[in-house]
């Protein structure tokens, strides 16, 4: 038998309405905010990612999945949505649709990690990408989306971590006293941060071995050396937020695990489900396009991972939502009438009702049996009589109730008098 590649998840038929519902209530949102969506490739040119990622972070550095295609071109599955996004943006000259262009996406994203509880090779996001406006409202607009839809689905113990990793300007200033700092402590670090003190040291204030995350409690934290303009925009990102009354907590220590981002960075974290508690990250990037040959543009933006996001909404017991019911199961009692129940389904589904017939040649007890099992709201048996009178009984499954309709009245029936 061959199995499921390791840390890949079958979404099975009587789970797939929740990812429904999810997904559907992240569109209504992105909606209502005025972003819309757009669909990029699953997989796009390795070089993108080293570019636009970075390629001394670890999701391009030791994650990705990177293959040759036949004719030779390296190719990546993408690691995260937004690289992609900003290709797009770029090749498409989105930024003639008018600024600020607003767009969301709903899909796979692949990383090899180590597959634990919340931490998968393949996994799915909802991202929002906001270009070309530098106002800290900008910012203030993603982060209040993100923060309506966990607040929507009234999940409990979800802190927002605000916090500003600078801009060109004064990054070089921090980075080297991260450096400075990390190096008075290179003997108790792990082998990659002694790797990444070399090549990009502030990924080190990422690590989440236990003996670098102590040590990068007291390193420097960028918003001690913020620029001027870095720093009026993080506060008027604050002000915003207070009085918008999005809760939220100034952690001077996140610092994201991509390259891209300038000035504002942002987490929605929760202890609901065990250590991979991030459940959606974020932040400015106002060098990405630049860095992969596009106008200066700024842009914000965030990816929440669904499968996170599902397993808080589990841990929590919330009621997602019922799976949809089969409106009429039509029994049959021979050929005849079979052939006369696959007619009046087809004629009952045009009209928009969810309705099936017995495909297993089942004894009529065996198929009122079933039509339980798939909880179907009714069912009509039709019989010889039935359908010689043309005279039906709709039974509610519910409580046992019958409805005598003629089949004319059956037939006409529409989606909207259900
Ligand atoms: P983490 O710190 O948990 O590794 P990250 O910083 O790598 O997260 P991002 O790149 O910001 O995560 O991705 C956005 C969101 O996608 C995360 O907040 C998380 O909810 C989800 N996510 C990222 N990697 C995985 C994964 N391997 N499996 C499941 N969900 C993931
Ligand atoms: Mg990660």
């Amino acid at each position: 038998m061959i199995n499921i590649p390791k840390g890949t998840k079958d979404v099975l038929p009587q789970y797939s309405h929740e990812w429904q519902f999810v997904e559907s209530h992240m569109r209504s949102l992105a909606h209502r905010f005025g972003f819309k969506e757009i669909r990029t490739p699953t997989f796009e040119h390795t070089e993108l990612f080293m570019r636009g990622v970075g390629d001394s972070t670890d999701i391009v550095d030791k994650e990705m999945y990177t293959f040759n295609d036949k004719g030779n071109r390296s190719l990546s599955l993408r690691p995260e949505g937004t690289a992609g996004v900003a290709r797009s943006y770029i090749e498409n000259n989105l930024a003639d649709l008018g600024l600020p262009v607003k767009m969301y996406y709903i899909g796979p994203a692949f990383r090899y990690e180590r597959p634990q509880s919340g931490r998968l090779r393949e996994h799915h996001q909802f991202g929002a990408e906001l270009y070309g406006s530098p106002t800290p409202y900008a910012d203030a607009q993603v982060i209040s989306m993100a923060s309506m839809l966990l607040d929507e689905f009234s999940l409990p113990d979800i802190t927002l971590n605000i916090n500003s990793i600078g801009c060109p300007k004064c990054r070089p200033l921090f980075n080297k006293a991260v450096r400075k700092y990390f190096e008075q402590h290179i003997e108790s670090m792990c082998e990659i941060c002694k790797e990444r003190l070399v090549k990009n040291p502030l990924r080190i204030l990422d690590c989440k071995v236990p003996s670098c995350a102590e040590i990068s409690k007291n390193a420097p934290a960028p918003s001690d050396y913020l620029c001027e303009e870095c720093s009026s925009h993080q506060q008027k990102l604050i002000d915003i937020l207070t009085a918008s009354k999005i809760p939220f907590k100034f952690n001077r220590h996140i610092v994201r695990g991509l390259d891209y981002y300038t000035k504002t960075v942002f987490e929605f974290v929760t202890s609901s489900i065990g250590a991979q508690g991030t459940v959606c990250g974020g932040g400015r990037y106002d060098n990405l396009t630049t860095s992969l040959g596009g106008k200066p543009t700024p842009a914000v933006g965030f990816g929440m991972g669904i499968e996170r996001l599902l397993m808080m909404l589990e841990n929590a017991k919330i009621n997602i939502t019922a799976p949809p019911r089969l409106d009429i199961f039509l029994a049959q009692v021979n050929s005849k009438s079979a052939n006369f129940a696959f007619e009046l389904a087809v004629t009952l589904r045009k009209h928009g009702l969810s309705v099936d017939t017995d495909l297993m040649d089942r004894s009529l007890k065996a198929q009122l049996k079933s039509a339980n099992k798939v909880n179907a709201k009714f069912i009509i048996i039709l019989g010889e009589e039935e359908i010689s009178s043309n005279q039906i009984k709709l039974r509610d499954m519910q409580n046992g109730t019958e409805t005598p309709l003629t089949m004319e009245q059956l037939r006409t029936l529409t989606f909207e008098q259900w």
